[in-house]
């Protein structure tokens, strides 16, 4: 059985699984035409005539083959001794983000990677309904280095803890808050566009930054202007309009100027308010949370000393090539 077990001394949980045997290689079960081959569809956007699970549509939710996550399980809190289980209860998705298996964020039309930015909110507003499920990270990852490339899509991953990243995110945006009574994204926001040295590129409503302490050299982070703790309570069609633009211009910048690198993207929204356990947990994180995406280039090659992490690429530098090197729509 399946079991997250939580290290009592780092305070990470750790997901305990029997090594599942490797699928059938075969034909790609994602793509058009091949809808038989994956689990009944979770949601989809299709043109009118289209029945479910066949043809026609443009984003498609379907349930992860080998799932980490499952919501049929029941959720069971165990101490065993001093140390503390719970049961993998939750859910693991995949978004598929075009019906072509050779798209990338970088070949996909803005119009097409604006779909996919919805399916996110639908699924955040869908899974957060069941609250046994705590928190929801939605990642995509291009390119892995070991991994034969595959259909596009990204991973949805509902899970009945919080994620340890963004734990430490949110223990430390409620620590900023207690101390300074504001946002520390909104700060970081304002701080950060007044001196330009670090903004790769400013739309109307979402800034892309490289970080002032970026873990790996292409890391890049895009933040909305405008305060929010969660993506799906966020998105409007202007806002997501904006975001299918800046995001599809950056990948096509990586892809041309910057070799086409691998890269992992994550959504970091607040987690399920309705999950709320103790009467002070999240309290201000309306206030002091604010949403974000981390996307950062050949994660695999970050390098460490004792956990801390070295990157020989000054962040300012990466900023002015990203800046000169911005991937502009032809006239
Ligand atoms: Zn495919
Ligand atoms: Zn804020
Ligand atoms: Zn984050």
């Amino acid at each position: 059985m399946d079991e997250l077990r939580k290290d009592p001394t780092r305070g990470d949980w750790v997901l305990i699984r029997p090594k599942s045997k490797p699928g059938a290689q075969g034909d790609c079960p994602y793509c058009s035409g091949a809808e038989h081959l994956t689990g009944p569809e979770i949601a989809a956007y299709r043109a009118e005539g289209f029945p479910p699970n066949g043809q026609g549509w443009t984003v498609r939710v379907v349930p992860e083959g080998d799932a980490y996550f499952r919501v049929e399980w029941e959720l069971v809190r165990e101490g065993v001794g001093m140390f503390d289980m719970i049961t993998p209860r939750g859910a693991s998705e995949l978004i598929l983000e075009s019906p072509r298996h050779d798209d990338t964020p970088a070949t996909l039309a803005p119009e097409a990677l604006e779909k996919v930015l919805w399916m996110y909110r639908d699924r955040l507003v869908d899974l957060k309904r069941d609250n046994q499920i705590r928190d929801i990270l939605i990642s995509r990852r291009h390119r892995k280095a070991g991994v034969p490339p595959h259909h596009p899509y990204s991973r949805v991953t509902a899970i009945p803890i919080v994620f340890d990243e963004t734990r430490r995110e949110l223990r430390e945006a409620r620590e900023y808050y207690q101390y300074k009574r504001r946002c520390v994204y909104c700060d970081m926001l304002r701080q950060e566009i007044g001196a330009e040295e670090r903004v790769a590129r400013l739309t109307p409503s979402f800034a892309a930054l490289v970080p002032y302490a970026p873990r790996v050299p292409l890391e890049t982070w895009i933040l909305p202007r405008q305060h929010g703790c969660s993506y799906e309570e966020s998105l409007t069609p202007e806002t997501a309009r904006d975001l299918a633009r800046l995001l599809s211009e950056y990948f096509r910048t990586l892809a041309a100027t910057f070799g086409d690198p691998g890269y992992e993207m994550v959504l970091h929204t607040a987690p399920n308010l309705r999950s709320r356990i103790l009467q002070g947990d999240w309290a201000t994180i309306r206030d002091d949370y604010h949403w974000h995406i981390h996307i950062a280039a050949q994660p695999e090659r970050a390098n460490r000393v004792g956990g801390i992490y070295v990157n020989e690429a000054p962040p300012e530098v990466t900023a002015a090539e990203l800046r000169d090197s911005w991937w502009r729509p032809p006239r």
